[in-house]
């Protein structure tokens, strides 16, 4: 079965393919710059990242835009009761939003840009709206008129009857339900960074930020439009809006979008004490790859419970993985091959790949992943897996982890390297042969204090980070 995926346009799950057969024209709705990422953004974020390297092992080539958001209200606000400048504030936020993305492992797309940097692109747009007669001036500032595009609701299949013509918000996020007329140029209130322009001083909404950056690194028509499933409406409705009347092709073939992470069941809010960054969770100790792992682990349409008591289990179940890609690694094997145990690790891929094709069901992938490890350990223990099954079990691993990419240990600072490790590991055994315990138990200390545990196992000294 081909690659599908559920399209929100749609509301169905449709074959996937792209304008020229190779390459995925892709816009992501990247982070607004004023916080740290929360670990909701980042599971929309991770959800992204596995679709990169899904696409790419399936063949196509990427052209991956993502936005920074690093101009909209709350970051306006923040900025001046900070009395910074804009550039100032962002660069914080969007520095750190790098380094816990590099954290999590998440592919850099081929293109970030900032919304700041598109200025004129926009106001030319928005000049190209007016012309359309898609736009009217109101107290200074422009506004979309929605009521001249005839498609608008398309997206998010609202109901927009009782919608009043002429109702209008000047704020970049609004009401569900609540269809109006939406600000394109806001004129600049006291203070506020603004942009000189035909319009005069002031600054573009956030949504056609959005709209200009895809089309112009992209093109008309997108192959994949992707974010949260609270962009749906009214952002990615309004981009649609804005876009079509522009160019009247259809903005993007594919709108993808990842459901919510809630956490202990509840909706994550300040408030509620329950909002967590990645900075937090590693404050706690827990680790970037056990997080990632947490993340990729349900399927990105269905909301995703993260608790305490899953990041434990989801550590635990890290480590099952990694002993039995230690065990392939060093374990003394008899001779031979078992035939029916290559044919199912075999099997056991095509049900992963089966799964990935099948909308991009991470869960069912990993199912497929950890009935073969147990199958593979039984095996091991009863001695029937044998140096002929080493290699495609290794394979069927490398496989596994260029997708979800947990396997790999995490760098810790001022940790040893792999081969530091190693050269120690040496060191020891060979200290120990020449009955030299002092130097022996030192190696073993400094070790421990770097987070690295030994085993004497039949096989020799193996090692393992904590
Ligand atoms: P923002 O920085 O608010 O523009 O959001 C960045 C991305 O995170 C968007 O794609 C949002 O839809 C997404 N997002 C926001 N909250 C959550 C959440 N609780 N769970 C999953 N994704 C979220
Ligand atoms: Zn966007």
């Amino acid at each position: 079965m081909a690659l599908r995926f559920f399209n929100t346009l749609s509301q169905q799950v449709e074959d996937f393919s792209t304008q020229d057969g190779k390459t995925v024209r892709m816009y992501t709705c990247g982070p607004t710059v004023y916080h740290y990422v929360h670990i909701g953004n980042l599971r929309t974020f991770t959800f992204q990242d596995l679709l990169r390297r899904w696409l790419r092992y399936r063949g196509y080539a990427l052209n991956h835009v993502m936005n920074i958001t690093d101009v909209e209200d709350k970051i306006i606000r923040s900025a001046m009761q900070q009395g910074k400048e804009l550039r100032e504030y962002t660069s914080v936020y969007e520095t750190a939003f790098l380094e816990d993305a590099d954290k999590l492992r998440l592919e850099r797309p081929e293109r970030l840009v900032r919304a700041t940097e598109h200025i004129p692109e926009m106001l030319d747009a928005i000049q190209k709206l007016e012309a359309g007669g898609y736009t009217y001036l109101s107290e200074g500032s422009v506004y979309y008129r929605i009521a001249q595009f005839p498609k608008y609701g398309k997206l998010a299949r609202l109901d927009f009857g009782g919608m009043k013509s002429g109702a209008r918000v000047d704020v970049d996020e609004y009401d569900k339900d609540d269809a109006r007329d939406f600000v394109l140029w806001k004129q600049r209130k006291d203070g506020e960074p603004a942009w000189e322009g035909p319009y005069g001083a002031g600054r573009p909404g956030w949504h056609i930020e959005c709209s200009v950056m895809a089309m112009k690194y992209l093109g008309e028509t997108l192959d994949i439009h992707a974010g949260g499933i609270d962009l749906t409406f009214p952002h990615h409705e309004n981009e649609i809006a804005q876009s079509e009347a522009i160019t009247h092709k259809q903005f993007s073939r594919y709108w993808l979008h990842a459901e919510h992470l809630m956490v202990e069941g509840q909706k994550m809010s300040k408030s509620l004490g329950n909002f967590y960054t990645l900075r937090d969770l590693l404050e706690q100790g827990w680790q970037p790859d056990t997080i990632r792992f947490l993340l990729t682990s349900s399927h990105y349409r269905t909301k995703l419970n993260f608790t305490f008591d899953g990041l434990r289990a989801q550590s635990t179940s890290l480590e099952r993985l990694r002993n039995f890609k230690l065990r392939l690694e060093t374990d003394k094997l008899a001779a031979g091959a078992n035939e029916a145990l290559n044919a199912r690790a075999e099997a056991a891929w095509s049900a992963f790949e089966a799964a990935m094709d099948d909308d991009l069901n991470t869960a069912g992938a990993l199912g497929a992943v950890f009935e073969y490890v147990r199958d593979a350990n039984t095996a091991l223990d009863a001695g029937e897996f044998v140096e002929g099954n080493r290699a495609g079990a290794l394979e069927f691993l490398a496989k596994f982890d260029s997708i979800f990419d947990v396997l790999r240990p995490v760098e810790r600072e001022g940790g040893l390297s792999d081969a530091e490790i190693q050269a120690l590991v040496d060191e020891r055994v060979a200290a120990k042969k020449a009955k030299n315990f002092g130097r022996s138990d030192e190696i073993r200390n400094l070790l421990a204090e770097k987070g690295v545990i030994l085993e004497d196992t039949r096989e020799g000294m193996r090692w393992k980070r904590k």
